[in-house]
Parts: C-alpha cells; sequence; structure tokens
C-alpha cells in the first residue's frame, strides 16, 4: 500500500516519519502521474489560499477533483477538504472557519476529546474552526465542546497537527480506511 504525502508545502517529512511508524510505504507527491501511484494522500497544514495556488500550478487541482481514494487533511488541508467562503475541493460535508481563533490564540496546544480511547495531544497553529457537519461525516475530536477533527469515510479532516506530536493513533485510524 503506497501513501502519498503532498509534498508543495507544510509539515511533509513529520506526516511522513508518522504514516511510516504505522508500517506505511510512503512518498512525496508533487505531479498527477505521483498521484496516480498512490492509495491514498496526506494534505499538510501550510496555507489555504497558497496552497490551492500550488495545487493549480502543479496541475493537481483538476486531479484532485476527480480522485476518489482516501484523504487525510490536517489544518490548511482540512480546509480544502470541507467547504469555506473560498474554493475547496469538497470532500466533505464539513464547513470550516478560517482562522477562527483569531490572533490572541493563534497557536496553542490543548487536550483533545476523541470519539474513542483517551484524550490526544492538539497542537493548533491558526487553525480554522469547524462550523458545521452533515450527511456522512462523523465529528471525532472535540476541544471545549467545539468540533475540531471528523471523518467521513475514507477522509479524515484535523484542524490540529497530529503529526507533530509522537501520538500516531490519528494517522492509524485513517490509514485502516485506506483500501488494501
Ligand atoms: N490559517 C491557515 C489557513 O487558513 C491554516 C493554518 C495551518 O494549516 N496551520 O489556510
Amino acid at each position: 500500500m503506497n501513501i502519498g504525502v503532498l509534498a508543495l508545502q507544510g509539515a511533509v517529512s513529520e506526516h511522513r516519519l508518522a504514516l511510516e511508524a504505522c508500517g506505511a510505504r510512503v512518498r512525496d507527491v508533487r505531479t498527477p502521474r505521483e498521484l496516480a501511484e498512490i492509495e491514498g494522500l496526506v494534505v499538510p497544514g501550510g496555507e489555504s489560499t497558497t496552497l490551492r495556488h500550488l495545487l493549480r500550478n502543479a496541475g493537481l487541482w483538476e486531479s484532485l477533483l476527480v480522485w476518489e481514494k482516501p484523504i487525510l487533511g490536517t489544518c490548511a488541508g482540512a480546509i480544502l477538504l470541507g467547504r469555506c467562503d473560498d474554493r475547496t475541493l469538497e470532500k466533505m460535508e464539513l464547513r470550516l472557519d478560517r482562522n477562527t481563533y483569531g490572533r490572541q490564540q493563534e497557536s496553542f496546544e490543548a487536550r483533545i476529546k476523541l470519539d474513542v480511547g483517551d484524550s490526544f495531544p492538539g497542537v493548533f497553529i491558526r487553525a480554522p474552526g469547524i462550523t458545521a457537519t452533515g450527511g456522512t461525516c462523523r465529528p471525532i475530536a472535540w476541544h471545549n465542546g467545539n468540533i475540531v477533527g471528523a471523518v467521513q469515510p475514507p477522509h479524515m479532516a484535523l484542524t490540529f497537527h497530529p503529526e507533530l506530536t509522537g501520538d500516531r493513533r490519528l494517522h492509524q485510524r485513517w490509514l485502516e480506511m485506506v483500501p488494501r
């Protein structure tokens, strides 16, 4: 099973390490040809507007619009999976609000409540907020009662950065949705 990490921006090597720790074979994805060779894609955080431009320039935007394989999107990646005021890939029935925490609390760490198991270390960096989920999209993570993670098989959107912690449970859980 080949898993790709979109390597245009963000914590690419950290995602790679997390996925490899879960036993996945990982490659960087920068072109439509590389996208065609993988079974699941991680879209790291960064800046969603920039990421959209980079995807368009790489010829990956159109490819991803019709791609039906599993995607894990973290932070800016989560924005592109859901819907917001900007154009996104619209893979999940999830509404997001960019930079929801504002300047006062741009970046912070906090324990997150998960639907299963123990709490999770949440690293938030200019994170978006999830304002609504619909259809078969289910919340799986909460901070202070607000949704910060959701699953709509085979996709997972997280507003925080699990790759920056040593906790691999969420990468593992997403990998379990990738057909082998
Ligand atoms: N604030 C960024 C955006 O709106 C996301 C930040 C991140 O990915 N760490 O795209």
